[in-house]
């Protein structure tokens, strides 16, 4: 029987700066049920007092989705604001809600930019002239850049409105839709302007997938790794056996596999909602040289993902040269990565500037570099005084 991560404290215990999940084993708390049309929805919890809620996840969800906020209460009006890449489901989600409250539907271009303070001003204007209300529902319709903007839209507009995400990218359904981090870019910042915000429901519709890119696919496949990789041995394994399934996008495995990394950030997220504990952190593993990829190369030259996937196996070596780990961890690490199709060699990069780039890292703290580092499988922890050339040396080796 499913049950409820009501207590999710209770599930982790700091261990030598690392946190571990214990007394969960394997065991699911998301709970599996038929839907009307006979499919299969998997339901998570998100455990936060009166800011709690419920993710759903399965295929054919667009439809459900006025079902959904009618059972948030006092809800009599929604404005679908989506990506206009996925304006066709955005428009599926606005007929469901008409039958029974007023639905306007709003766009916005495709790409980061949409993360922008004029693209928020522009909302805030429409909103106006929409006339919303706290009776009003926000709907986030894309990926993690709509689900960003509406939600500090949200978060903002008359002092907070409630708002539904309805990701779109497996990026989205696995990580930036569930734990509240909303915002926006500024020219010289990304999500330096921002706020946390829950949403009231996620509806995650694994049908939705069939139109994304193979690269935006993998990209969020890289996210799913990850928490393999930090939190869930047995998730790990479970990707190993189903890489043909993941590769077809076959829709009941990404059913389970994405309520699974839903359950996982939602309990790291009902432990540290603000990023104060330093358990919200293990989510950066793999970030550090990641994002100092992404910014190398050029933002947009390489996706998140694909950096975050070599910046996994740069992290694995950094923690096999300090003796942390052995060389089988990071060799599984990089066969699962390439079997779905995940870049693992580093790019011809300047070395020098790479290590620039990770200084700006927001876990740098008082000049020294701090890594998040695998100690087992399923097991990562936050390691200080990192040097420039310890980390050369692994830079050296991952070409
Ligand atoms: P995205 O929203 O830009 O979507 C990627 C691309 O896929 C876009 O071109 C979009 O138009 C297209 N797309 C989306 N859904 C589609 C579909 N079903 N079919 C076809 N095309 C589709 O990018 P993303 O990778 O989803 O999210 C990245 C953003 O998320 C970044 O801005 C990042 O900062 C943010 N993020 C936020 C959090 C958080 O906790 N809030 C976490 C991670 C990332």
């Amino acid at each position: 029987m499913a049950r409820r991560p009501d207590e999710p404290l209770r599930g982790w215990m700091g261990v030598a700066g690392g946190w571990t999940l214990v007394g969960r084993g394997n065991e699911t708390v998301a709970n599996t049920q038929q839907s009307a049309d006979g499919g299969l929805c998997e339901t998570v919890h998100v455990a936060l007092a009166e800011r709690s809620y419920d993710i759903f996840i399965g295929a054919g969800q667009l439809a459900t989705t006025a079902e959904r906020m009618r059972a948030l209460g006092t809800v009599s009006h929604a404005v679908v604001i989506a990506d206009e890449a996925v304006a066709g489901y955005a428009r599926q989600v606005q007929a469901a809600c008409q039958s029974t409250m007023r639905a306007d539907l709003l766009t916005v271009p495709s790409g980061e930019e949409s993360k922008s303070i004029a693209r928020v001003d522009q909302l805030w204007q429409d909103l106006l002239r929409l006339g919303a209300d706290r009776k009003t529902c926000l709907v986030a319709v894309g990926g993690g850049v709509v689900g960003d903007l509406v939600g500090f839209v949200a978060a903002t507009f008359t002092r907070g409105l409630r708002f539904c995400q309805i990701p779109t990218t497996l990026l989205s359904q696995v990580d930036s839709s569930v734990g509240g981090k909303t915002g926006v870019n500024l020219p010289q910042a990304k999500n330096m302007v921002g706020a946390f915000w829950q949403p009231s429901v996620v509806v995650i519709d694994t049908d939705t997938l069939h139109s994304l890119p193979e690269r935006e696919y993998l990209s969020g496949m890289a996210e799913v790794i990850k928490y393999g990789m930090i939190l869930d041995a047995e998730l790990f394994e479970r990707l190993e056996r189903s890489v043909e399934a993941l590769r077809r996008r076959d829709p009941s495995v990404l059913r389970s596999v994405i309520a699974r990394c839903c359950e996982l950030k939602a309990q790291v997220v009902a432990a540290d909602e603000r990023e104060t504990t330093g358990l919200r952190a293990v989510l950066n593993y793999g970030h550090t040289f990641g994002h100092a990829l992404e910014a190398v190369s050029g933002y947009g030259a390489m996706l998140h993902g694909e950096a975050v996937s070599i910046g996994m196996v740069c992290a694995s070596r950094l923690a096999e040269s300090l003796g942390r780990i052995d060389a089988e961890l990071t060799q599984r690490q990089v066969r699962l990565l390439e079997a779905v199709g995940l870049p693992t060699r580093l790019p011809d990069l300047p070395h020098e500037e790479l290590w620039r780039a990770m200084q700006h890292d927001k876990k740098v703290e008082h000049g020294r570099l701090r890594f998040v580092l695998p100690a087992r499988m399923g097991h990562v922890e936050l390691v200080p005084d990192i040097d420039a050339s310890q980390v050369m040396a692994v830079l050296q080796a991952s070409h």
